[in-house]
């Protein structure tokens, strides 16, 4: 299956994807997480990222599609791929749906996480990740069972620099013009499916999984 999952910062994409990933075998691709491995290491790619990231802007179009061009022609994404942050843009939209084409695939749907503004800055503001596996916490709503470690792995938790409360609504605002334009994008096309992104972390997976349900029945 080859799905992209839409929807502003905070909706709860990378929380969902790592278990699409797992239930649909397929690779999770971040741009975001590639972004911030990309800091981590010192590659000029991280530091060209890095800069835009810490605003809460976007990184250029030309960039991120560089790197999903490059993604994509890995062997595991070869029986398909679940994309997350990307596209964000209408040009990266188009350059994706080039490059699929290229490749004689589509796209099987988009699934469009939405929640309400005051939801995203709490889920945002509370995110907490681990350093060494990248597992996704929140203070509150998914707390790890001892502070500020990783459930998982035992790794160290951080907050991302750009989920600190002064960046956070650059970041919404940046984001919520490009979202609506490819919300428009994908339905315009018939893809997309709407998810709402309220409720537990169960409860919006099962929301997936019943509307996956449905793509693969068509
Ligand atoms: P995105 O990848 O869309 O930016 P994340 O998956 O990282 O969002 O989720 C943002 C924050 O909200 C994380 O701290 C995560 O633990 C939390 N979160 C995700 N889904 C839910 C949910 N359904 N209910 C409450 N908190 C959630
Ligand atoms: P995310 O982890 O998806 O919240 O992304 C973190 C940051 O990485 C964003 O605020 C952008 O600066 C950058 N980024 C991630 N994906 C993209 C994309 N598709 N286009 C442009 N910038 C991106």
């Amino acid at each position: 299956m080859n799905l992209i999952l839409l929807g502003l910062p905070g909706a709860g994409k990378g929380t969902q994807a790592e278990r699409i990933a797992q239930t649909y075998h397929i690779p999770h691709i971040s741009t975001g997480d590639m972004f911030r491995q990309a800091v981590r290491d010192g590659t000029p790619l991280g530091k060209e990222a890095k800069s835009y990231m810490d605003r809460g802007e976007l990184v250029p179009d030309h960039v991120t599609i560089g790197i999903v061009e490059e993604r994509l022609q890995k062997d595991d994404a070869g029986g398909g791929f679940l994309l997350d942050g990307f596209p964000r843009t209408e040009p990266q939209a188009e350059a994706l749906d080039v490059l699929l084409k290229r490749a004689g695939r589509t796209i099987d749907a988009v699934l469009y996480v939405y929640v309400p503004h005051d939801t995203l800055v709490k889920r945002l503001t509370g995110r907490r990740i681990c350093l060494r596996c990248g597992a996704t916490y929140h203070i509150l709503f998914n707390p790890p069972k001892q502070e500020n470690i990783c459930d998982r792995c035992g790794g160290e938790l951080y907050q991302r620099d750009d989920d600190r409360p002064e960046t956070v609504e650059r970041r919404l605002e940046v984001n919520q013009k490009e979202t609506d334009t490819l919300v428009r994008y994908y339905r315009e096309r018939g893809i997309l499916k709407e998810i709402d992104g309220l409720g537990t972390i169960d409860e919006v997976f099962s929301r997936i999984k019943q509307t996956l349900g449905d793509v693969t029945d068509d």
